[in-house]
């Protein structure tokens, strides 16, 4: 599986907020599309940066509710790793774990193409699975599923 399968499914409407938002724009728009991170773009096709709720909660402890007022480039990730489409689910993964981030920009070329959460990876993983799982039932009851 790669990631162009999960963009088919899921579609390829990313949420962008830009680099003057500030957070408290930034949390209603986390709530509005109940999603955990955003990425942060002037003109929504090249990613400047990422934002996410953890971002907000370490701020927050940090400095309290005056963070609420500040710009979304105070608390942001500025090196963000992104993903081609022709990246493996399984790739994408393991890179999740590894530097532990739970989304991941789809880019190519410059542009944003969509962002692949660890729940769409989790899932995509699954269907997988379970795909094996049916074939090998099928091959050993010598029953096509
Ligand atoms: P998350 O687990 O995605 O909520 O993010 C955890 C931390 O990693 C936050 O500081 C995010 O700003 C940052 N982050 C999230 N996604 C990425 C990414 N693709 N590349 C770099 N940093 C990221």
């Amino acid at each position: 599986m790669r990631i162009s399968d999960i963009l088919r499914v899921k579609g390829d409407e990313v949420v962008t907020v830009t680099p003057d938002a500030d957070v408290t724009a930034l949390l209603a728009v986390l709530a509005e599309h109940k999603i955990g991170a955003v990425v942060v773009s002037a003109d929504g096709r090249r990613v400047d940066g990422i934002v996410s709720e953890r971002d907000v909660v370490r701020a927050l402890a940090a400095r309290g509710v005056a963070v609420l007022r500040e710009r979304v480039t105070e608390i942001w990730t500025e090196q963000v790793r992104s993903v081609t489409r022709d990246a493996l689910v399984s790739d994408v993964e393991r890179l999740m774990t590894e530097r532990r981030f739970r989304h991941v920009p789809v880019v190519e070329q410059g542009a944003l193409h969509g962002v692949v959460s660890i729940g769409d990876v989790v899932k995509s993983r699954i269907d997988e699975l379970e795909e094996e799982r049916s074939s090998l039932a099928g091959y050993i009851t010598g029953e096509r599923t």
